[in-house]
């Protein structure tokens, strides 16, 4: 059986409630802090187990990330390709004001410590055809596309946070892009959605593309045809937006292991993400399969 891993980020998110947003040269008490386990990779392991795939995680951890490889094995995630290093995890520093603004700081940590020797020694463990999931939260991503492109792995990469560097790096190994409306701009260059699964095509023409819109849905074309398919966003009422499109990434790749047609694995990715919407935080807000199951 085809085997799925997961090389990504691992965070914790440290959530301040402050008056209001730190200015340079404040000193400011926070009235509250929560903890979070998160990080994209993170979260994106957990959609993927909820939706009833097995995942092996690999990722590095810093000497205090004992508390994220435990949330981590409690979800049923494969954590056996994480390793500690000396030095801080990822984290993230967010402060959220009265009025429910944030802002974010991120540090990358052991998430921007992987190396090749470590990446050949996870990579070794896998095959043609299993299945790597990347984000943009670690470092030497180039080095892992083309070491899993030369192994003949089926890449899905969803380029977020995205920035500059993700232009310039050679992604035409990538066989399934989950990318939303910014994501899409900054590959394509183009911000209608028609226009810029055409652009993708044109440039990534054995890639399937999903362009997720938010509330206004999602589009997808797929490698071996011109159809564009399109699927509404089901209406709920949005509390917290915050996992909604890592939510469909592990719908959709669960959809597509289990051999259902590409509007399938939208719906039920769409379905999945119209829940964690509904629900306060990240990966806590993820759906089981079970929750899904009565609709599907
Ligand atoms: P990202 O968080 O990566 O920017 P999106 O915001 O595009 O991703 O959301 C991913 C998917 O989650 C959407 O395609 C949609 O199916 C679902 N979704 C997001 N926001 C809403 C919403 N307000 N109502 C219903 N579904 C939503």
């Amino acid at each position: 059986m085809r085997k799925i891993l997961n090389f990504g980020s691992l965070n914790y998110d440290y959530v301040y409630r402050v008056d209001h947003i730190l200015q340079g040269g404040e000193t400011l008490a926070a009235c509250d802090l929560q903890e979070f386990c998160g990080g994209k990779g993170l979260n994106q392991s957990v959609a993927m187990v909820r939706a009833g795939l097995s995942v092996f995680h690999a990722g590095s951890l810093g000497e205090e990330g004992e508390r994220l490889a435990t949330f981590l094995k409690k979800e049923g995630v494969d954590i056996r390709y994480c390793r500690c290093l000396p030095g801080k995890s990822g984290h993230t520093i967010i402060q959220v004001d009265k009025d429910g603004q944030n802002s974010i700081l991120v540090f990358g940590g052991a998430n921007r410590c992987q190396d090749r020797g470590f990446i050949d020694q996870v990579l070794q463990n896998f095959d043609a055809d299993d299945i790597l999931v990347l984000q943009n939260e670690i470092n030497e991503l180039s080095y892992i596309l083309e070491a899993a492109a030369n192994m003949g792995m089926n890449i899905v990469f969803n380029p977020s946070p995205v920035n500059d560097e993700i232009t310039r790096m050679s992604l035409s190994a990538v066989r399934y892009f989950i990318i939303n409306e910014i994501e899409g701009y900054m590959l394509s260059g183009e911000s209608d959605p028609l226009k810029i699964l055409a652009k993708m095509k044109q440039l990534y023409p054995r890639a399937t593309v999903v362009l997720t819109m938010g509330a206004l849905g999602v589009y997808a074309v797929s490698s071996d045809s011109e159809k564009v398919f399109y699927q509404e966003a089901f209406p709920v009422v949005a509390v917290d937006t915050t996992a909604a499109g890592d939510t469909f990434l592990g719908y959709f790749l669960a959809g597509l292991c289990q051999q259902k047609a590409i509007p399938d694995c939208l719906k039920l990715a769409a379905k999945a993400a119209a829940i964690t919407v509904t629900r306060p935080g990240a990966a806590p807000s993820i759906p089981r399969r079970s929750e899904l199951s009565a609709a599907e």
